[in-house]
């Protein structure tokens, strides 16, 4: 079958390989459509992942073809998206029921190979089943839209918030599409990108702000009759709109901070004031799983994308055959790009 391996940092190639044969507790799904993660982005350009060679891809979704004697629950030609995270389930934390904490996972496409191949064999439990409405690139799309509700559960997020939400990349506007979709009546959305922005409001964004041109915290606060919102959740892992994500926080308002920034914050004066005298809390979010795995994330995705509360099509900009993948991580590297969710078609579209 053909797949892109990755052999080193920003050397993939598309090879010729061997089909995967499932094992007893696998299914093998023949991958119709496999997304771009933004941590994708710094393993293959910057970091490596933990194994090479490696067949990247953890944003998938397929029909399945082939069943181990083990499988139950799961007949040829179902269509699904699959979970990439193999909890240990021996540790204190997958004991506890938090598999995105676990100390000794495996994950597609970044420890074992991935999804940017024309077929993966995977863990019968990692797969979420898909209405047969929802298109294999919607499918693709499952993982972001789990970790953006992920972050609510974090934070309580309900109906009864206001919502800032910072970075406008694909989980924060799966972010803006679920606030609405559960009811959500003052959302804004932070980015300094205008075609970013213009997305957010296609996806129900109440209020753009450009943090680039405006001061979102004035702005924000401007908003909401000068007391900030009383969720904010922050996408984009710059210190910067992690500094500003407290101030616009309402007292008691909970901050959640998902994006990874893989550097140091510094609050100023005022911002410690607010935490302290506004009673905030600030939260973190890491990964999409619950219990029971891969959580209720994941089902609650699913099926708000087969009612069309959640629309990835609003979302992906670029649809691409998979022979295309070395070339488009050349491009993120090397040139003025824009993009948000970029999905292969390893069969075509
Ligand atoms: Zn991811
Ligand atoms: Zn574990």
């Amino acid at each position: 079958m053909k797949a892109v391996q990755m052999f080193a940092v920003k050397d993939l190639r598309v090879n010729e390989v061997e089909k995967p044969c499932p094992a007893p507790d696998e299914v093998l799904l023949k991958i119709y459509a496999v997304g771009v993660c933004g941590s994708d982005i710094p393993r293959i350009n910057k970091k490596g992942p933990h194994v090479l060679p490696i067949i990247p891809g953890h944003e998938f979704a397929g029909q399945v073809v082939g069943l181990g004697e083990a499988v139950t629950g799961w007949s040829i030609g179902d269509k699904a998206t699959v979970a990439p995270l193999i909890p240990c389930k021996r540790c204190v934390c997958c004991k506890g029921g938090l598999y995105s904490l676990c100390e000794d996972y495996k994950y597609y496409g970044s420890r074992n190979d991935g999804a940017f191949a024309e077929y993966l064999a995977v863990k019968s439990e990692n797969m979420i089943k898909l209405d047969e409405k929802i298109p294999y690139d919607w499918g693709a799309t499952v993982d972001p839209a789990a970790n953006a509700i992920h972050a609510f559960i974090r934070g309580n997020i309900t109906e009864k918030d206001s919502l800032t939400v910072f970075g406008m990349g694909g989980i924060g506007l799966f972010a803006i599409q679920y606030g609405k979709a559960i009811g959500i009546k003052t959302i804004i959305a932070v980015d300094i990108n205008d075609q970013k922005l213009e997305a957010a409001k296609d996806c129900g964004a109440d209020y753009i702000v450009n943090s680039r041109r405006e001061d979102a915290v004035v702005r924000i606060r401007e908003l909401t009759a000068g007391e900030g919102t009383s969720a904010v959740v922050e996408m984009s892992g710059s210190p910067i709109a992690q500094v500003q994500a407290v101030l616009a926080a309402s007292k008691m308002g909970r901050i959640v901070y998902l994006g990874i920034s893989n550097s140091e914050l510094t609050y100023p004066k005022e911002a410690v004031d607010r935490i302290l005298r506004g009673q905030l809390s600030v939260i973190g979010s890491w990964n999409s799983f619950s219990s029971p795995f891969p959580g209720r994330e994941w089902l609650e995705a699913a099926s708000f994308m087969a009612q069309g509360k959640l629309n990835p099509d609003k979302i992906i900009t670029h649809r691409l055959g998979l022979e295309e993948v070395p070339e488009v991580f050349r491009k993120i590297d090397q040139e003025p790009f824009y993009f948000n969710k970029i999905i292969f078609y390893p069969h075509g579209k």
